[in-house]
Protein backbone atom coordinates (compact mmCIF):
# COMPACT_ATOMS: atom_id res chain seq x y z
CA UNK A 1 0.00 0.00 0.00
CA UNK A 2 1.82 3.08 -0.69
CA UNK A 3 1.33 5.94 1.54
CA UNK A 4 1.38 9.49 0.30
CA UNK A 5 3.60 11.47 2.54
CA UNK A 6 1.89 15.04 2.95
CA UNK A 7 -1.66 13.91 3.29
CA UNK A 8 -0.27 11.00 6.60
CA UNK A 9 1.60 13.73 7.97
CA UNK A 10 -1.39 15.96 8.31
CA UNK A 11 -3.30 13.20 9.65
CA UNK A 12 -0.88 11.91 12.47
CA UNK A 13 -0.51 16.21 13.60
CA UNK A 14 -4.14 16.61 13.65
CA UNK A 15 -4.74 13.62 15.20
CA UNK A 16 -2.29 14.92 18.09
CA UNK A 17 -2.93 18.26 18.14
CA UNK A 18 -6.82 17.49 18.26
CA UNK A 19 -6.15 15.60 21.61
CA UNK A 20 -4.03 18.50 22.54
CA UNK A 21 -6.74 20.96 22.16
CA UNK A 22 -9.64 18.64 23.35
CA UNK A 23 -8.66 17.78 26.84
CA UNK A 24 -6.52 20.75 27.03
CA UNK A 25 -3.20 18.96 27.58
CA UNK A 26 -0.73 22.00 27.40
CA UNK A 27 -1.25 25.68 28.19
CA UNK A 28 1.30 29.21 27.88
CA UNK A 29 4.55 28.99 29.81
CA UNK A 30 4.08 25.90 30.98
CA UNK A 31 7.49 23.11 31.58
CA UNK A 32 6.78 20.26 30.12
CA UNK A 33 9.30 17.42 30.48
CA UNK A 34 9.24 14.49 27.51
CA UNK A 35 9.90 11.03 28.86
CA UNK A 36 12.36 9.77 25.71
CA UNK A 37 13.56 6.43 25.78
CA UNK A 38 14.85 6.65 21.38
CA UNK A 39 11.77 4.54 20.77
CA UNK A 40 8.96 5.32 18.19
CA UNK A 41 6.40 6.73 20.54
CA UNK A 42 8.77 9.04 22.45
CA UNK A 43 10.25 10.18 19.58
CA UNK A 44 6.74 11.05 17.70
CA UNK A 45 6.10 12.57 20.90
CA UNK A 46 8.80 14.76 20.47
CA UNK A 47 8.58 16.19 17.07
CA UNK A 48 5.09 16.38 17.84
CA UNK A 49 5.35 18.58 20.78
CA UNK A 50 8.31 20.43 18.99
CA UNK A 51 5.72 21.21 15.77
CA UNK A 52 2.85 21.95 18.32
CA UNK A 53 5.17 24.89 19.68
CA UNK A 54 5.85 26.09 16.46
CA UNK A 55 2.74 26.01 14.55
CA UNK A 56 0.32 27.65 17.10
CA UNK A 57 2.91 30.09 18.38
CA UNK A 58 3.14 29.05 21.39
CA UNK A 59 5.47 29.86 24.70
CA UNK A 60 6.24 26.48 26.64
CA UNK A 61 9.12 24.66 27.56
CA UNK A 62 10.16 21.45 26.73
CA UNK A 63 13.12 19.36 28.10
CA UNK A 64 13.24 15.46 27.26
CA UNK A 65 14.82 12.88 30.14
CA UNK A 66 16.13 10.06 29.29
CA UNK A 67 16.16 7.33 31.71
CA UNK A 68 18.79 4.74 31.44
CA UNK A 69 17.61 1.23 33.28
CA UNK A 70 21.10 -0.34 32.33
CA UNK A 71 20.39 -2.65 30.04
CA UNK A 72 23.32 -3.41 28.37
CA UNK A 73 23.51 -4.04 24.87
CA UNK A 74 20.04 -2.36 24.33
CA UNK A 75 19.82 1.04 26.33
CA UNK A 76 23.22 2.38 24.86
CA UNK A 77 21.12 2.65 21.21
CA UNK A 78 17.95 4.30 22.42
CA UNK A 79 19.94 6.94 24.10
CA UNK A 80 22.05 7.64 21.22
CA UNK A 81 18.58 8.28 19.37
CA UNK A 82 16.94 10.19 21.70
CA UNK A 83 20.07 12.21 21.82
CA UNK A 84 20.11 12.74 17.84
CA UNK A 85 16.65 14.09 17.71
CA UNK A 86 16.75 16.49 20.81
CA UNK A 87 19.78 17.74 19.00
CA UNK A 88 18.10 18.09 15.61
CA UNK A 89 14.82 19.88 17.74
CA UNK A 90 17.43 21.91 19.89
CA UNK A 91 15.47 20.20 23.16
CA UNK A 92 17.88 20.04 26.08
CA UNK A 93 18.33 16.04 27.53
CA UNK A 94 19.52 15.34 30.01
CA UNK A 95 20.49 10.98 31.13
CA UNK A 96 19.46 9.76 35.07
CA UNK A 97 20.28 6.30 35.72
CA UNK A 98 19.02 3.42 38.38
CA UNK A 99 22.61 2.84 39.01
CA UNK A 100 23.06 6.30 40.29
CA UNK A 101 19.78 6.55 42.05
CA UNK A 102 19.51 3.22 43.39
CA UNK A 103 23.23 1.81 42.81
CA UNK A 104 22.55 -1.16 40.46
CA UNK A 105 21.23 -1.52 36.70
CA UNK A 106 18.56 -3.51 35.77
CA UNK A 107 20.71 -5.99 34.42
CA UNK A 108 22.30 -7.18 37.95
CA UNK A 109 18.19 -7.55 39.07
CA UNK A 110 16.35 -8.80 36.45
CA UNK A 111 15.82 -12.12 37.68
CA UNK A 112 14.74 -10.74 41.45
CA UNK A 113 10.79 -10.82 40.26
CA UNK A 114 8.79 -12.99 37.64
CA UNK A 115 8.96 -10.37 34.92
CA UNK A 116 11.70 -7.51 34.83
CA UNK A 117 9.31 -5.22 33.84
CA UNK A 118 7.65 -5.08 37.13
CA UNK A 119 10.91 -3.39 38.88
CA UNK A 120 11.85 -1.38 35.75
CA UNK A 121 8.10 0.06 35.27
CA UNK A 122 7.70 1.28 39.40
CA UNK A 123 11.42 2.71 39.18
CA UNK A 124 11.31 4.70 35.78
CA UNK A 125 7.76 5.87 36.86
CA UNK A 126 9.23 6.58 40.84
CA UNK A 127 12.61 8.37 38.95
CA UNK A 128 10.46 11.05 36.13
CA UNK A 129 7.97 11.50 38.78
CA UNK A 130 10.85 12.81 40.96
CA UNK A 131 13.29 14.75 38.43
CA UNK A 132 9.93 16.59 37.32
CA UNK A 133 9.22 17.85 40.92
CA UNK A 134 12.59 18.60 41.35
CA UNK A 135 12.70 20.19 38.54
CA UNK A 136 8.95 22.45 38.54
CA UNK A 137 7.80 20.72 35.19
CA UNK A 138 4.03 21.44 35.29
CA UNK A 139 3.41 17.86 33.00
CA UNK A 140 5.50 14.77 32.04
CA UNK A 141 4.26 13.64 28.80
CA UNK A 142 4.77 10.22 27.89
CA UNK A 143 4.35 8.49 24.30
CA UNK A 144 1.60 6.24 25.09
CA UNK A 145 -0.11 5.26 22.49
CA UNK A 146 -3.63 4.46 21.44
CA UNK A 147 -2.67 0.09 21.73
CA UNK A 148 -0.73 1.04 24.66
CA UNK A 149 -3.88 2.03 26.46
CA UNK A 150 -5.91 -0.87 25.33
CA UNK A 151 -3.50 -3.21 26.47
CA UNK A 152 -3.04 -1.69 29.99
CA UNK A 153 -6.89 -1.36 30.26
CA UNK A 154 -7.71 -5.29 29.72
CA UNK A 155 -4.14 -5.85 32.00
CA UNK A 156 -6.26 -4.29 34.77
CA UNK A 157 -9.12 -6.77 34.41
CA UNK A 158 -6.86 -9.97 34.15
CA UNK A 159 -5.61 -8.18 37.11
CA UNK A 160 -8.90 -7.30 39.22
CA UNK A 161 -6.93 -4.12 39.69
CA UNK A 162 -9.97 -1.39 39.63
CA UNK A 163 -7.66 0.96 41.25
CA UNK A 164 -6.33 1.89 37.71
CA UNK A 165 -9.42 2.67 36.31
CA UNK A 166 -8.99 6.19 36.62
CA UNK A 167 -5.33 6.23 34.57
CA UNK A 168 -7.45 5.94 31.26
CA UNK A 169 -7.52 9.63 30.37
CA UNK A 170 -5.29 11.53 28.19
CA UNK A 171 -4.17 13.34 30.97
CA UNK A 172 -4.16 12.61 34.82
CA UNK A 173 -4.76 15.65 37.81
CA UNK A 174 -2.13 16.80 40.09
CA UNK A 175 -3.22 14.51 43.27
CA UNK A 176 -0.75 14.94 45.36
CA UNK A 177 1.95 18.07 46.25
CA UNK A 178 4.82 16.53 44.61
CA UNK A 179 3.21 14.40 41.77
CA UNK A 180 3.34 15.98 38.08
CA UNK A 181 0.65 15.46 36.32
CA UNK A 182 0.90 13.28 33.10
CA UNK A 183 0.23 13.92 29.62
CA UNK A 184 -0.92 10.99 26.53
CA UNK A 185 -0.55 13.04 23.59
CA UNK A 186 -0.87 10.14 21.16
CA UNK A 187 -3.75 8.78 23.26
CA UNK A 188 -6.15 8.17 20.13
CA UNK A 189 -3.25 7.36 17.75
CA UNK A 190 -3.34 3.33 16.57
CA UNK A 191 0.57 2.30 17.26
CA UNK A 192 0.91 1.19 13.65
CA UNK A 193 0.18 4.59 12.13
CA UNK A 194 3.45 6.12 14.92
CA UNK A 195 5.29 3.37 13.18
CA UNK A 196 4.46 4.75 9.54
CA UNK A 197 5.20 8.29 10.38
CA UNK A 198 8.94 7.04 11.67
CA UNK A 199 9.72 5.31 8.63
CA UNK A 200 8.37 7.97 6.15
CA UNK A 201 10.04 11.18 7.55
CA UNK A 202 13.58 9.47 8.27
CA UNK A 203 13.70 9.56 11.78
CA UNK A 204 16.43 7.86 13.69
CA UNK A 205 14.65 5.54 15.96
CA UNK A 206 15.56 2.56 18.20
CA UNK A 207 13.56 0.00 17.25
CA UNK A 208 14.54 -3.22 18.65
CA UNK A 209 12.92 -4.80 21.52
CA UNK A 210 14.16 -4.68 25.25
CA UNK A 211 15.64 -7.87 25.89
CA UNK A 212 13.22 -8.60 28.73
CA UNK A 213 9.49 -8.10 27.55
CA UNK A 214 9.16 -11.32 26.83
CA UNK A 215 8.33 -11.61 30.65
CA UNK A 216 5.77 -9.15 30.55
CA UNK A 217 2.02 -9.81 31.05
CA UNK A 218 1.65 -6.51 28.27
CA UNK A 219 3.58 -8.33 25.31
CA UNK A 220 1.02 -11.24 25.87
CA UNK A 221 -1.82 -9.04 25.54
CA UNK A 222 -0.51 -7.15 22.63
CA UNK A 223 0.05 -10.05 20.66
CA UNK A 224 -3.38 -11.63 21.63
CA UNK A 225 -5.05 -8.43 20.19
CA UNK A 226 -2.75 -8.01 17.28
CA UNK A 227 -3.61 -11.46 16.51
CA UNK A 228 -7.81 -10.70 16.96
CA UNK A 229 -7.38 -7.65 14.99
CA UNK A 230 -5.56 -9.65 12.40
CA UNK A 231 -8.59 -11.92 11.60
CA UNK A 232 -11.32 -8.63 12.13
CA UNK A 233 -10.33 -5.17 11.57
CA UNK A 234 -11.20 -2.40 13.54
CA UNK A 235 -11.54 -4.42 17.04
CA UNK A 236 -8.67 -2.43 18.76
CA UNK A 237 -10.71 0.40 17.81
CA UNK A 238 -13.75 -0.77 19.25
CA UNK A 239 -12.13 -1.47 22.79
CA UNK A 240 -11.02 1.44 22.85
CA UNK A 241 -14.65 3.14 22.15
CA UNK A 242 -15.95 0.95 24.59
CA UNK A 243 -13.61 1.88 27.29
CA UNK A 244 -13.91 6.00 26.17
CA UNK A 245 -17.36 5.50 27.25
CA UNK A 246 -17.65 3.24 29.89
CA UNK A 247 -15.11 4.51 32.22
CA UNK A 248 -15.52 8.10 33.72
CA UNK A 249 -14.48 7.40 37.11
CA UNK A 250 -13.44 10.79 38.64
CA UNK A 251 -9.48 11.33 39.43
CA UNK A 252 -10.85 13.32 42.38
CA UNK A 253 -11.67 10.46 44.35
CA UNK A 254 -8.08 9.03 44.46
CA UNK A 255 -6.58 10.59 46.88
CA UNK A 256 -1.98 9.67 47.47
CA UNK A 257 -0.62 9.45 50.47
CA UNK A 258 2.99 10.52 51.04
CA UNK A 259 5.97 7.97 51.09
CA UNK A 260 6.91 7.83 54.85
CA UNK A 261 10.73 7.05 53.41
CA UNK A 262 11.29 9.19 50.45
CA UNK A 263 8.53 11.50 50.59
CA UNK A 264 7.12 10.98 46.99
CA UNK A 265 3.21 9.92 46.06
CA UNK A 266 2.12 6.80 47.17
CA UNK A 267 -0.61 4.62 47.32
CA UNK A 268 0.35 3.24 50.35
CA UNK A 269 3.26 4.09 52.41
CA UNK A 270 5.73 3.15 52.23
CA UNK A 271 5.78 3.56 48.27
CA UNK A 272 6.31 0.48 45.90
CA UNK A 273 9.96 1.83 44.63
CA UNK A 274 11.21 1.83 48.42
CA UNK A 275 9.27 -1.32 48.93
CA UNK A 276 10.99 -3.32 46.12
CA UNK A 277 14.84 -1.53 46.97
CA UNK A 278 14.31 -2.98 50.65
CA UNK A 279 13.70 -6.66 48.83
CA UNK A 280 16.26 -6.23 45.81
CA UNK A 281 18.61 -5.14 48.74
CA UNK A 282 18.45 -7.58 51.38
CA UNK A 283 18.56 -10.69 48.24
CA UNK A 284 21.60 -8.94 46.03
CA UNK A 285 23.71 -8.34 49.41
CA UNK A 286 23.00 -11.56 51.10
FE1 LIG B 1 11.76 -2.16 31.27
FE2 LIG B 1 10.13 -4.17 30.55
FE3 LIG B 1 10.27 -1.94 29.07
FE4 LIG B 1 12.33 -3.64 29.14
S1 LIG B 1 10.26 -4.05 28.31
S2 LIG B 1 12.45 -1.41 29.27
S3 LIG B 1 12.24 -4.35 31.25
S4 LIG B 1 9.49 -2.13 31.18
Amino acid sequence: MKIEKTSFNKYVEENVFRTINEYNLINQNEKIMIGVSGGKDSILTLHMLHNYRLKNDMDFEIKAVCIDEGIEGYREEGIKTAKENCKKLDIPLTVYSFKEEWGYPLDDIHDVYKSTCMPCGVYRRYLLNKISDKENCDKIATGHNMDDEIQSFLMTFARNDQNKFPKFTPILDKIHENMTPRIKPLWKLPEKDVGIWCVINDIPIHDEECPYSVTSLRSEVKMFLNDIEEKKKGTKESIFRSFEKTFTIKQEKVRLNTCELCGQPTAKSPCKACEITKEIKSIIIH
